[in-house]
């Protein structure tokens, strides 16, 4: 279905209530992260077991959003809302305390932890605040490691990489080790790594926490850039994301405040 005209305020209604999400650029795309209800007590092992002396931190609290393919969303708020819990939860890292999570039409919370990897690993790229390179090894064996345990032919590991890396604008630091780059680069080489697989969906825990102003802008930019027809979710304490964001979720104690774009 494709919209000509804005959301009514009756749609948007609906879409605050049930998690849909109708943006008038990418109505017509598929939801690729779906959450409903979601909600995650950190302290609790599930088992419905709790001793006199333990403590549960709820961290998120009945959150329900909708991101469809091509929006690159900031989830912003202050240290502890949890942004991070909600990144984690997103990418099958972490299963809900209640509420379900859906990635690419898959209910996380229906399969089994194997085939939550299987997913992650087909459909999802990581970026972290601290780059997570390999130090012994090269920024294109870096950038390749993800292919390895696809089964990709060594040939075709260093094609992929080599392009991916020419896609953040370091084909000229392929065999550059991560000690040898600048932390922007080291997070451009992050990044890379992150797309090699060419995932349907990105996620990116504070990728500006390490970095100074101006290279932390050029990576936020960097990240909308090359989202193309993916979804980005960028989980930042740094208000800066607001600007180069299609839409922001804002959290504030595990709990979202507003959605706007
Ligand atoms: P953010 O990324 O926004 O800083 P987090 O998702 O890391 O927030 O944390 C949300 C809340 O959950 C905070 O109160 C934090 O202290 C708590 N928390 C995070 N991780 C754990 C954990 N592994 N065990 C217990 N509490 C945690
Ligand atoms: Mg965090």
């Amino acid at each position: 279905m494709v919209r000509d005209s804005q959301p009514s305020a009756d749609d948007t209604a609906r879409a605050r209530t049930t998690g849909d999400d109708l943006t008038s650029a990418t109505a017509a795309s598929p939801v690729t992260v779906r959450c409903k209800g979601v909600t995650h007590e950190y302290g609790d092992d599930s088992s419905g077991f709790r001793s006199a002396s333990s403590r549960t931190v709820t961290a998120l609290r009945d959150v329900s959003f909708a991101v469809r393919a091509g929006e690159v969303v900031g989830l912003v708020g202050p240290s502890g809302s949890g942004k991070s819990t909600a990144l984690h939860v997103v990418g099958g890292l972490l299963e809900p305390s209640a509420g379900t999570v859906e990635v690419l039409g898959t209910d996380l919370t229906g399969i089994s932890a194997a085939q939550r990897t299987k997913l992650r690993r087909d459909h999802v790229g990581f970026v972290f605040q601290q780059f997570h390179l390999l130090p012994s090894l090269s920024a294109r064996d870096n950038v390749a490691l993800p292919l390895v345990e696809r089964g990709v032919s060594r040939r075709e590991r260093r094609r992929r990489a080599a392009e991916s890396l020419e896609r953040v604008g370091l084909g000229d630091r392929l065999t550059h080790r991560p000690g040898e780059l600048s932390g922007g680069e080291q997070q451009r080489v992050a990044i890379a790594r992150a797309l090699v697989t060419d995932p349907e969906i990105v996620l990116a825990d504070e990728p500006t926490g390490e970095l100074d102003t101006e290279t932390g802008r050029r990576v936020l930019d960097l990240l909308v850039d090359v989202a193309d027809d993916r979804t980005v979710l960028i989980a930042t304490h740094d208000e800066r994301a607001v600007a180069v964001t299609d839409r922001v979720l804002r959290l504030l104690d595990g709990e979202v405040t507003t959605d706007a774009r």
